[in-house]
């Protein structure tokens, strides 16, 4: 025959008269502990649209989408809270450690269609004034000036990046994906991508 298990009738009994470890949620609001992973966001102001948090994204949750549009092009991110498993691996990657955090966020009930469970935020690109195609963001442009300091001065791209924001020079009138210009020694002194930089200063 089988003896009454001391130990666990010793902890029922005192279930009994405990109060309950669960808390009432929904009732009443529950707050996650401190270091709770919950459904990440995008802080546009601290995101330079690198893209960095998709490629590390075990669930591919983060999408990255450019679209070009004449002169200009846009890159558009994307977190959708449906696919995210919470991992945070985004926030620990982000370029400037802000640009995306997770939340304490826990309660996805909706009646909203799935799809429909994201945010999309948008950056400008910086475009070729020699070629038309998009460099990068704006704001990752940006971001380097500024953590290079004075260092960005030694790159023409950069330094007329920043004296453009800061109105020291006029913006170059773009000619939008114009594969035909001519590739000369002035061109050096335009923002330019990689491969029409190569070109102008071999040919100059
Ligand atoms: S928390 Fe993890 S799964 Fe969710 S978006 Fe960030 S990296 Fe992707
Ligand atoms: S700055 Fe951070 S959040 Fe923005 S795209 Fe880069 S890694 Fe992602």
């Amino acid at each position: 025959m089988r003896r009454p298990k001391l130990r666990e009738l010793k902890e029922a009994v005192r279930a009994l008269f405990s109060p309950a470890y669960t808390n009432d949620f929904p009732r009443k609001p529950h707050k996650p502990f401190e270091r709770f992973r919950g459904r990440p966001y995008f802080h546009e102001e601290d995101c330079t649209g690198c893209g960095a948090c998709a490629q590390v994204c075990p669930a591919k949750a983060i999408e990255v989408n450019d679209e070009i549009k004449g002169a200009s092009a846009k890159r558009k991110l994307t977190v959708h809270w449906d696919t995210c498993i919470f991992c945070g691996q985004c926030e620990a990657n982000c370029l400037t450690s802000k640009g995306i955090t997770l939340s304490q966020e826990f309660d996805f009930a909706t009646t909203e269609k799935r799809e429909d469970l994201k945010q999309t935020i948008e950056k400008e690109f910086v475009m070729c004034e020699c070629c038309g195609e998009p460099i990068v963001p704006q704001d990752q442009y940006a971001w380097v000036v500024k953590k290079i300091g004075l260092f960005s001065f030694t790159n023409a791209s950069l330094l007329l990046f920043y004296l453009r924001s800061v109105g020291l020079a006029l913006k170059e009138k773009m000619t939008p994906g114009d594969k035909s210009a001519v590739i000369n020694r002035s061109t050096r002194l335009k923002i330019l991508c990689p491969r029409c930089r190569r070109e102008a200063v071999l040919k100059s």
